[in-house]
């Protein structure tokens, strides 16, 4: 082998090295790129807005027509004031007539109240929803956690 030859191969070679190392490279970003959270993005900034209504600008009517928007159901009515009977719940809803009942003006700025009690009419107008207390509260804590992931609480 001439020098020149043990050159050119000593240069390929070198090419061959930079070549891996740079797809060994791309192979690491690619291995590193961070991975999606398994949530859906949309959802979760529906939920953060439904609580900042709520919450933050004392807004629950229009955060009950964006529920009854999103979930394709007909509006409940909102009320503050139990109905004769009731007396311990901070908030109520009413089959009969489609309504939420809210305890006190501070519960109807309360996101877990309303969000709870709009379950009960989602559970009756579609049936889909699973009807229990232990769902409704899972329904409203996952508007909670999707208010506290965004950063609004
Ligand atoms: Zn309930």
């Amino acid at each position: 082998m001439t020098l020149e030859e043990l050159r050119k191969s000593l240069e390929k070679l070198r090419d061959q090295l930079t070549l891996d190392r740079t797809v060994m490279k791309m192979d690491d970003s690619a291995n590193n790129k961070p991975k999606l959270p398994a949530v859906d993005l949309g959802e979760l900034h529906f939920k953060n807005r439904i609580v900042e209504l709520i919450r933050f600008q004392k807004n629950p009517e229009t955060a009950i027509y964006e529920l009854s928007r999103h979930y394709r159901v007909d509006r409940p009515a909102i009320r503050i004031g139990l109905p004769k009977g009731e007396k311990k719940a901070l908030g109520c809803y009413v089959k009969r007539d489609k309504t939420i009942y809210i305890s006190s003006i501070d519960y109807l700025y309360d996101p877990y109240v309303v969000i709870h009690e709009f379950y009960h009419h989602l559970r009756n107008v579609t049936g889909k929803h699973r009807g229990t207390e232990r769902h409704a509260k899972e329904f409203a804590v996952s508007f909670l956690e999707s208010a506290v992931f965004v950063g609004s609480l």
